[in-house]
């Protein structure tokens, strides 16, 4: 009955009795001529010693913590036995008394002899019953600890069995684990797999509960495990199984899952959550100066759009390494989303510490650039400083973004300080730029229309579309304030979409086929599927593609000519017209008008309005409009106001005006006269 405390005292006790009974029946069989007396105090002491020395002996042997502690067990037996023995023989005394006959014999000697001969095979019976049931005893449990084994090998968790804190075996999964054999262990402290004393002790105290620690391996290396202690009975006594889940996989999965929770996936950077709240801690710790930098990758989309997302991500890799390359201790780097960035440099202190690390950065974007081919990329950065430019991370990072903004409107790949002026300004363009991308949906965006016609006949040849923003609180937005800002921020894309479907719609809807122009801004130009959807509006609306005619400034071409060119190649292609707007105000090179499919040149309206007065401006159009008879292009002349204009037009034989003379930019529904003729025109109060 392992377990109990007092269960080897209780043994020692029987084993006591059995001896004593053994001596005192023997005793008492003795015949001799006298009368055996006995002393008492030595009986006692016989009895008391035999029992302390059983109970020692009991004790040793159930828990002696030795291997040999059997032998000192044997050795406390046999001095049980002696002392029980010889005290006892110590407290007899024997008086002669002759009256007292010894019979020479009690039982005859042939029966003695078969009674011992009886006792002798009893006894050498019970020896051998006792050994086969051994034998049996001993195989069965054999063929028990080796399935036993088996399934403990068969288990993944590793499995120790301790005898209070001393390894007595383990399974294979614990040695493979540990990079130790069970016969290396065995016998050994557990301390020899588990270093933390503290967490020994309290696995043993608290069993059934779950403990972390670290596994010592063989090499000296260590890996984190989960611990179960659960106490069993085992062959001599209480022993505990120790459970051992090796945790390397789990946490490497926690530290992952660390990671990507507080990284960005991308370039490994911190993401904006870790950013916010780093800065936030910077504010709270009351730092006394710290730099907040805003990064926005210029024309990064094209980057994207050109040589396709892979490129995209190496570039932006590739500047969070070189970035990060340059950065001293303390400063942290971070991707906000997209092309945008973010550093904070605690101790950047002032004005000239901030300007220096910006330009570092911006050096740090060309430098060593390994990419091929690839343009090198550059980036804009905005700069707020703490606690000057905002004591909160609202203010600052609001602020940071304004210099942004502001940077990227001087020209871009350069850095702005946040100064307290540009807030008014940038705010203004910003909130422009926020109602502006939802103007859609909310139905704010509508189209004019202003009619073009040739100079000697009666008759509109065409309309020009042109955009309005109705602002619910601001009223009419100009085209020449929001056009910029939608350019500025890539929604010109679903502007002009919605520009283009709208206006071939109303277009196709027209009885008279007149042409309608539309203007398209370079941005939407360079989309990689511009042809593909002007197509696809025109087979959307049914309007026949002649009768569309793209209008296009020439800053639109110069940022790219040999893409602008293929764009405009594959419009051409759907047999849609060209129009080249606003010629004279910008570079107005010849080279261009040649080598681009244009099939019509528009006169900017600044020169019209000017030919009466300004000798230079006359000469100007003029020259205009030999160009185009050289190139045999048709010129629109915009802007025309007066009869005088359109007189002076008329001699020297312009092909095409527009103006407010002919007509101001209106809701189509007021040139229906001209749409669909036969029916009356609704007046409409005009608008512009
Ligand atoms: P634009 O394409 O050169 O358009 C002609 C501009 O001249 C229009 O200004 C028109 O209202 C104005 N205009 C027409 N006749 C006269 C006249 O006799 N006198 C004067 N003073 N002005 C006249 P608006 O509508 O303000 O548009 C300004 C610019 O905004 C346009 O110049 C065009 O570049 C751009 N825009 C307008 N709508 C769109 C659009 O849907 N998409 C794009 N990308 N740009 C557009
Ligand atoms: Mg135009
Ligand atoms: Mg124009």
């Amino acid at each position: 009955m392992p377990g109990r405390r007092l269960q080897p005292a209780i043994g020692g006790l029987v084993v006591a009795l059995g001896i004593a009974t053994m001596h005192y029946v023997g005793m008492s069989a003795f015949k001799v001529p006298g009368n055996i007396r006995w002393d008492f105090a030595f009986v006692a002491a016989s009895l008391g010693s035999g029992a302390v020395f059983s109970i020692m002996a009991m004790q040793v042997a159930v828990h002696g913590l030795h291997a040999k502690s059997w032998l000192v067990a044997v050795a406390l037996l046999t001095a049980a036995i002696c002392s029980l023995h010889f005290t006892a023989m110590a407290g007899v005394e024997i008086v002669e008394n002759p009256a007292i006959a010894v019979p020479t014999s009690t039982i005859s000697d042939g029966w003695l002899a078969l009674a011992v001969t009886c006792a002798t095979l009893v006894v050498l019976g019970l020896g051998l019953a006792a050994i086969v049931l051994d034998i049996r005893d001993s195989r069965r449990s054999e063929v028990e600890v080796g399935r036993l084994r088996e399934l403990a090998n068969a288990s993944v968790e590793g499995l120790l069995i301790c005898d209070g804190d001393s390894i007595v075996d383990c399974n294979t999964s614990l040695a493979e684990l540990c990079g130790r054999s069970g016969a290396d262990l065995a016998g050994q402290p557990l301390k020899t797999c588990f270093a933390d004393e503290v967490v020994v002790k309290e696995l043993l105290a608290r069993p059934n509960e779950v403990l972390e620690t670290n596994l010592l391996h063989a090499d000296g290396s260590i890996s984190p495990v989960e611990l179960i202690a659960k106490p069993i009975s085992f062959s001599r006594g209480l022993r505990y199984v120790v459970a051992v889940r090796d945790l390397t996989d789990r946490k490497r999965a926690e530290r992952e899952i660390h990671f990507l929770a507080h990284h960005d996936a991308l370039t490994g950077l911190p993401n904006r959550n870790t950013f916010h709240s780093r800065l936030n801690q910077l504010i709270a710790a009351k730092q006394s100066g710290f730099a907040v930098l805003y990064l926005d990758l210029d024309r990064f989309k094209e980057v994207n759009d050109l040589f396709g997302h892979a490129i995209g991500d190496a570039v932006l890799r590739s500047v969070a390494d070189r970035v990060t390359a340059g950065l001293s201790n303390g400063e942290t780097m971070a991707r906000l989303g997209g092309d945008e960035f973010a550093i904070l440099s605690p101790g950047t202190a002032t004005s000239a510490q901030a300007s220096k690390l910006a330009e570092r950065v911006i050096g740090s974007m060309h430098s060593g650039s390994d990419d091929g081919e690839m343009r090198p990329i550059s980036t804009s950065i905005g700069i707020a400083l703490f606690p000057q430019d905002g004591t909160d991370s609202e203010a600052l990072l609001s602020h940071a973004d304004t210099a942004l903004y502001c940077a990227k409107a001087d020209g871009r790949n350069t850095f702005r300080l946040y100064d307290a002026d540009m807030g008014a300004e940038a705010r203004e363009k910003r909130l422009l730029e926020h109602d502006l991308r939802t103007a859609i949906e909310q139905r704010q965006l509508h189209l004019f229309f202003q009619p073009q016609q040739g100079v000697t006949s009666e008759d509109v040849s065409g309309f020009e579309a042109l955009l309005r923003w109705r602002h619910p609180e601001r009223g009419d937005v100009s085209p020449g304030v929001f056009i910029p800002i939608a350019e500025e921020t890539g929604s010109i894309l679903d502007i002009g979409r919605w520009v283009l479907r709208e206006a071939c719609r109303e277009a196709s809807t027209w009885e008279n086929r007149l042409r309608i122009a539309v203007n398209v801004s370079a941005v939407q130009l360079y989309e990689p599927d511009f042809a593909r959807e002007v197509h696809a509006i025109l087979l959307e609306t049914g309007l026949s593609p002649h009768l569309l005619e793209i209008e296009i400034t020439e800053t639109a071409l110069v940022r790219d000519l040999n893409r602008a060119l293929a764009a405009l190649r594959q419009v051409k292609a759907l047999g849609v017209c060209i129009a080249m707007d606003d010629f004279g105000t910008g570079y107005s090179s010849l080279s261009n008008l040649r080598a681009f499919p244009f099939d019509k040149i528009k006169i900017d309206g600044s020169f019209i309005r000017s030919v009466n007065s300004n000798e230079q401006a006359a000469a100007i159009v003029r020259a205009v409009l030999g160009l185009g008879r050289g190139l045999r292009l048709p010129v629109l002349a915009e802007g025309v106001e007066t009869d005088a204009e359109l007189e002076f037009l008329r001699n020297e034989a312009c092909d095409e005006v527009q103006g407010y003379l002919l007509g101001r930019p209106a809701p189509i529904e007021v040139f229906r006269r001209m749409t669909h003729p036969g029916q009356e025109s609704k007046t409409i109060s005009l608008a512009s």
